[in-house]
């Protein structure tokens, strides 16, 4: 039933309101043009086409919407018929892709119950693993509503007569503020357990609080994390992470306790007060990339990443070091393989990626040494601004000499090119005196006559 008293009220019947063109704030205007001319096509021909998920609820809140997402009662084969630009992807779910240049306008079939016999018949029967391999069923619109993840996402914006249906008191959800599962709380983790990030994900993108009820569970089922394809969520990692509400997203999932089965190599590094290396470095970097998110410069997952492993690599590079006896230098480039194939279990980062976080992770090492025609070499590599931002970072958290280096490497590159020559003849004479004193100090000394004796 559905209880209207909103802090016990458990979505298990949805109840259809509908709310009239006049009575809500959505207007064509805001949607985009290819996601209209989607919805007028299949209305057109006759099938119901409908602006669901986060396109209608990121419009009633006044905001942007990251993509429009479409509902229909048209099959996949029907949609293709329609659009010459139609695309059927989806292995769990098909789905089809309407292309428009860059832009994709992504067009679902209403998802039915699964488990009955009737609706059996029609399911793929080429799904062959996973939780979701029976969402394969196609149903009605109210099926479809009591399938989404929460009351906020459960609201279709009707192109027939321009009305918003909200079928699990979702727009009373976002006027409280309020991230509010469909169903029972824990079923609905159990079917798939992705839907406790995303929960944690609107909570921070949205500034809503996830209901009672529906974080209850999240704490003694985020274990079930572990048995979700690591590509899944490298996808959702992004989402997460990337989106522009990083820092945020990071600290209500530490509240949660997900984001140690994200991210296991990080979990020995956390404490009580949040405050070791790594967890300074993981706020330095959330908060940066959030920066840059707002002001809609380019961010790249291999820098996040590095920066995330970054102290765990050091400590492995001592351990292997002090155990092996390996120079430093092996002893590193042997912990950052395993890091990184620690990390890929849970999270698959694309090799492309890895890459390049290895790049950043070398040229760590590398920019200490700057005499000589050093220096000139490294501006050139293709990786030095994410290396020498990195760098900038380390400095932050660890102070000092680190610190002194980001400014040095910041000066040189700033200065012109008889500045830089001073600069690094400044290094030379002082890695030559180094080296001086060091010759000095292997030559065999006379002793000197102790005065004692
Ligand atoms: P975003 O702004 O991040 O795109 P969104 O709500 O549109 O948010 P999508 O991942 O694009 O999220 O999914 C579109 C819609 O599909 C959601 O609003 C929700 O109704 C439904 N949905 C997506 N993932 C799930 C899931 N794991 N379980 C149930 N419903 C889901
Ligand atoms: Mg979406």
């Amino acid at each position: 039933m559905l209880n209207r008293d909103n802090k016990t009220r458990e979505v298990t019947d949805l109840k259809l309101e509908v709310i009239p063109r006049q009575e809500h704030g959505i207007s064509r205007k805001d949607i985009s043009e290819n996601a209209l001319k989607v919805l007028y096509r299949l209305n057109k021909a006759g099938f119901e086409a409908y602006l669901v998920g986060g396109g209608v609820r990121d419009l009633m809140l006044n905001t942007q919407p990251k993509d429009f997402d479409i509902a229909t009662n048209a099959t996949p084969d029907e949609v293709r018929k329609l659009f010459r630009n139609c695309r059927l992807v989806g292995r769990r779910f098909r789905l089809a892709h309407i292309l428009f240049g860059r832009d994709v306008i992504e067009v679902a079939t209403f998802r039915g119950h699964h488990g009955s016999e009737a609706s059996e018949k029609n399911a793929s029967s080429q799904s062959n693993d996973g939780m979701l391999l029976r969402d394969n069923v196609y149903g009605t619109i109210d099926e479809d509503a009591e399938r989404r993840d929460f009351t906020v996402n459960a609201l279709y914006y009707n192109i027939d007569d321009f009305s918003v249906r909200d079928y699990a008191g979702g727009v009373e959800d976002l006027n409280n503020r309020v991230i509010r599962l469909i169903g029972d709380p824990e079923t609905r983790y159990r079917e798939d357990p992705v839907r406790m990030l995303r929960a944690v994900r609107f909570a921070a993108k949205l500034d809503m609080t996830v209901n009672d009820a529906t974080a209850a569970p999240i704490p003694a089922l985020a274990h079930l994390l572990r048995d979700i394809p690591a590509a899944r969520l490298f996808e959702e990692s992004l989402k997460l992470l990337q989106s522009g509400h990083g820092l945020q997203t990071y600290k209500l999932l530490r509240d949660f306790d997900l984001f140690t089965p994200l991210f296991p190599i990080l979990a020995e590094h956390f404490t009580e007060d949040r405050n070791s290396k790594s967890e300074q470095m993981l706020e330095l970097v959330l908060r940066s990339t959030d920066e840059r998110v707002a002001t809609e410069q380019r961010i790249n997952p291999a820098f996040m990443f590095a920066a995330m492993l970054w102290y765990p690599l050091e400590t492995r590079a001592e351990e292997i070091a002090f155990e092996s006896g390996l120079s430093y230098y092996d002893a590193f480039m042997v912990a950052a393989n395993d890091m990184l194939d620690e990390q890929v279990k849970t999270i698959a980062i694309p090799r492309r990626f890895t890459a390049m976080i290895r790049d950043i992770w070398q040229l760590q090492l590398r920019l200490s040494r700057r005499s000589g025609t050093r220096a000139y070499k490294l501006l050139e590599q293709q990786k030095f601004r994410a290396a020498f931002d990195f760098l900038e970072m380390r400095g932050e958290v660890e102070g000092g000499q680190l610190k002194e280096l980001a400014q040095w490497w910041d000066d040189f590159q700033k200065a012109d090119r008889d500045s830089r020559n001073d600069m690094v003849q400044v290094l030379n004479k002082a890695s030559s005196a180094k080296k001086l004193r060091r010759r000095r100090k292997t030559k065999p000394r006379r002793r000197k006559p102790n005065p004692e004796s």
